[in-house]
């Protein structure tokens, strides 16, 4: 979509999860997509006219990218085998491409952040860094972690902490530092919110776990799904253990992580 206008818009329905924004068509045609990002699991797309345009998938939402047959619509689409009935969004840009919003349980969202108000923007506003950034590091976790009474490994699936680390990488993450995902998310920071070094040793872990799950998506978990299977770390006698923490499995080794 970068650096192509919107021409034309088709939106099929009056809401998703929320409401579309008022003159959602009107504030999209006739832009041209100057970048798209991401921040946390919201799609941006910045246009021309300094507004942001904000797309969540939900827990089913995706988008098709085809080229349009003609200037209409109603042209024969692609070769696609999903329900046609759940496209909630079609846009139809100037490279003469449609790009179609399929969400079949309408969990997802799209609203516009006007010019200078993203970062306030409800969606964003209280989440934590992202993961990956410079912005996050042991001192940054620890002053999130430092007055939480929950379990570490809630903490960190807690968005308003750090942003993207969900249920697998949560568990791979206290994993490979070692720490149990027992322990209090206060327990890696001083009172006053100063970092111990497990703080770093964790932050470090979320950034390892992270980065190789991107460079291999197909590799196995450490410890994820893996309950009652030994250990993977050398000398480690220890046999993988599932739990439940706030309604969400958690895997661990009892014995190396403490
Ligand atoms: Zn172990």
């Amino acid at each position: 979509m970068t650096g192509t206008r919107v021409e034309a818009l088709l939106v099929r329905r009056a809401t998703l999860r929320i409401p579309f924004p008022a003159g959602f068509e009107e504030r999209l045609v006739g832009h041209t997509v100057t970048a798209v990002t991401r921040r946390a699991k919201y799609l941006l797309a910045t246009l021309s006219s300094g507004e942001t345009l904000i797309v969540h998938l939900g827990m089913s939402g995706w988008f098709r990218v085809e080229r349009a047959a003609g200037p209409e619509f109603d042209a024969e689409p692609g070769e696609t085998d999903d329900d046609p009935k759940h496209d909630h969004v079609v846009f139809r840009l100037s490279s003469g491409m449609l790009v179609t919003f399929n969400d079949p349980r309408r969990f997802g969202l799209m609203d516009l952040a006007a010019r200078g108000e993203l970062t306030s923007h409800k969606a964003l506003r209280d989440l934590g860094p992202e993961p990956l950034s410079a912005e996050f590091d042991g001192a940054v976790l620890a002053r999130a972690c430092h007055r939480r009474k929950t379990p570490i490994k809630v903490a960190l699936l807690d968005q308003t902490v750090v942003a993207g680390v969900g249920n697998i990488y949560a568990s791979e993450a206290c994993f490979e530092a070692r720490i149990s995902p027992k322990r209090k998310a206060s327990a890696i920071a001083t009172s006053t919110g100063a970092p111990k070094p497990q703080a770093q040793v964790l932050a470090a872990a979320v950034v390892k776990v992270l980065e190789r799950a991107i460079a291999k998506p197909t590799a196995r978990f450490k410890v994820y799904e893996r309950a009652g299977t030994a250990c993977p770390r050398r000398n480690c006698e220890g046999t993988i253990r599932r739990i439940v923490q706030a309604g969400r499995s958690t895997f661990y080794c009892p014995a190396c992580q403490r």
